[in-house]
């Protein structure tokens, strides 16, 4: 059934899109196969091209880039030299000049707004359009191409939020998932141990080519399978990892739950889908599709390939609202070519023989996964997406002591009311148990870690389960490994 809907979907739904609805992630998608075809050098040529064309667009029409107008129409040189005497954007100042991004010439009725949540501090609102996110979305596309996996190809997605859980109350939604999407949602925030059996009969139903979902649900998924001896019975051409760090160690769980390849994406929901892993398990940048610079955090300026630093990200594609060396909050680096500023100039010499430069270290912020009074699984991601949509609160800190005990440190703004505290108290109490205690307390800013992050979700004690005797958490570690393949705090956003 689920091979006949991908048939559906890829010749009868997906051409109705693009004759009706103006739906191009297919042209787009053909654009980026093009591309991974090129040289080095022409990948650059074409990279430089979208560069200024967003550049002059941006001194043009976009306030916040005014200052600018002279310096771009005068320089003669690269115009990766030019970009880079713009100073990096930080959420902050965007946040605090929001308007002043929104390019003049963008029809407010094609605007689609979107957040992030506060696990970096700041939550933040921005604009993007359709064409935009649709280029996000041939991104994924291509990612998945490289292995094997096609437009229509059923999938389960594992996924958790309160978000999503609301929708799938609505029959319209599960209809589009199930049928135009060829995707399965098990509602993961709260994996239950009990309910093993029943997720693995839902996902040998469906039948997938793939599984696709936050790092950590998979990981724990994988990890009640190989505790229970279970295993799916049929063959996934991969199991796909996002919206946050990948870990070595969930890595090898996921590998030998499912006997597959893990595959990692690597995106956010203010950048896009920035990096996907080939198949000789290299992490190669999009592109065409964003610019990518590496600095040092303390100078702004660009490292060497092979050294970490902050990432700043130029969205090639969107011209609503343009941000320019945006930072997005991860520490990465580029592979070490021997050559090169660290940008696309570092050519790839991954053996797949794909053009796109590969970013070796991506050191993404780490969810904590709590545990309820009932010994559920509730991921710290949950947290996240209350207070998104919740104006009052700028951050948030909530730290579980104890299965029964737990500390929420707010931040927040003019917009607080009692009302929004309460609503976010309520909810914690409803997945955590009733008679947790929660203390709140009201803060001016919550402190950065020791690595210089700041935290959403800290808990302080191991999970339960056969490797707590060791004192470590099983699948969770709490200081971030060397080496990883990590990613950014949300899935990035793909059209409803
Ligand atoms: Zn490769």
């Amino acid at each position: 059934m689920v091979w006949l809907n991908r048939y559906f979907i890829r010749h009868l739904y997906w051409p109705l899109m693009e004759r009706y609805k103006g739906n191009r992630i297919r042209a787009y998608l053909k654009e980026l196969q093009h591309c991974q075809k090129l040289s080095p050098e022409m990948l650059r040529a074409y990279q430089e091209q979208k560069l200024r064309a967003l550049l002059t667009h941006a001194v043009e029409q976009v306030p916040a880039y005014q200052p600018y107008r002279e310096l771009v129409q005068a320089g003669s040189g690269s115009v990766f030299e030019l970009l880079a005497q713009l100073p990096p954007l930080t959420k902050e100042h965007f946040n605090s000049h929001r308007d002043t991004y929104l390019s003049r010439d963008a029809h407010p009725e094609r605007l689609i707004s979107n957040r992030t949540g506060g696990s970096t501090g700041e939550p933040t609102l921005f604009y993007l359009d359709r064409p935009t996110v649709e280029h996000y979305e041939a991104a994924r596309w291509l990612g998945l191409s490289w292995h094997g996996i096609g437009i229509g190809d059923p999938s389960v997605m594992i996924w958790g939020s309160p978000i999503e859980l609301n929708q799938l109350q609505s029959k319209r939604y599960l209809f589009k998932e199930r049928w135009l999407k060829n995707r399965l949602m098990i509602p993961a925030y709260r994996l239950q141990e009990p309910k093993l059996d029943t997720y693995l009969q839902q996902i040998r139903r469906h039948r997938p080519a793939y599984l696709y979902g936050y790092a950590s649900a998979l990981a724990l998924l994988a990890e009640l399978m190989l505790r229970n001896d279970r295993k799916l019975g049929f063959t996934l051409k991969a199991v796909v990892s996002t919206a946050e760090t990948l870990t070595p160690k969930q890595r090898d769980l996921i590998e030998k739950a499912f006997a597959t390849t893990v595959v990692n994406e690597y995106g956010a929901r203010d950048g896009g889908i920035l990096s996907y892993q080939c198949q000789a398990g290299q992490m190669h940048v999009c592109s065409p599709n964003c610019y990518l610079e590496v600095v040092d955090l303390a100078t702004g300026r660009a490292v060497e390939p092979g050294q970490r630093g902050a990432l700043l990200v130029t969205d090639l594609n969107n011209r609503v609202m343009p941000r320019l060396r945006y930072q997005l909050g991860d520490v990465v680096a580029f592979a070490d070519s021997g050559s090169g500023s660290g940008t696309v100039s570092a050519s790839s010499t991954c053996p797949c023989g794909n053009p796109f430069p590969v970013l070796t270290h991506i050191d993404g912020r780490i969810d904590d996964t709590f545990v309820s009074q009932s010994g559920d699984y509730v991921h710290g991601h949950f947290f996240n997406h209350i207070a998104r949509n919740l104006d009052g609160i700028r951050a948030f800190q909530i730290t579980q002591h104890s299965p029964d005990h737990l500390t929420l440190k707010l931040v927040t703004n003019e917009d607080y009311t009692p009302e929004m505290e309460a609503a976010f108290v309520h909810e914690i109490h409803q997945v955590l148990g009733e008679s947790v205690l929660l203390r709140v307390k009201h803060v001016d800013q919550i402190a950065p870690s020791a690595s210089g992050k700041i935290r959403y979700a800290i808990r302080e004690f191991p999970l339960p389960g056969p490797a707590s005797s060791t004192g470590e958490s099983p699948s969770i570690p709490t200081t971030l490994p060397e080496e990883l393949f990590p990613v950014a705090e949300n899935k990035p956003m793909e059209l409803a």
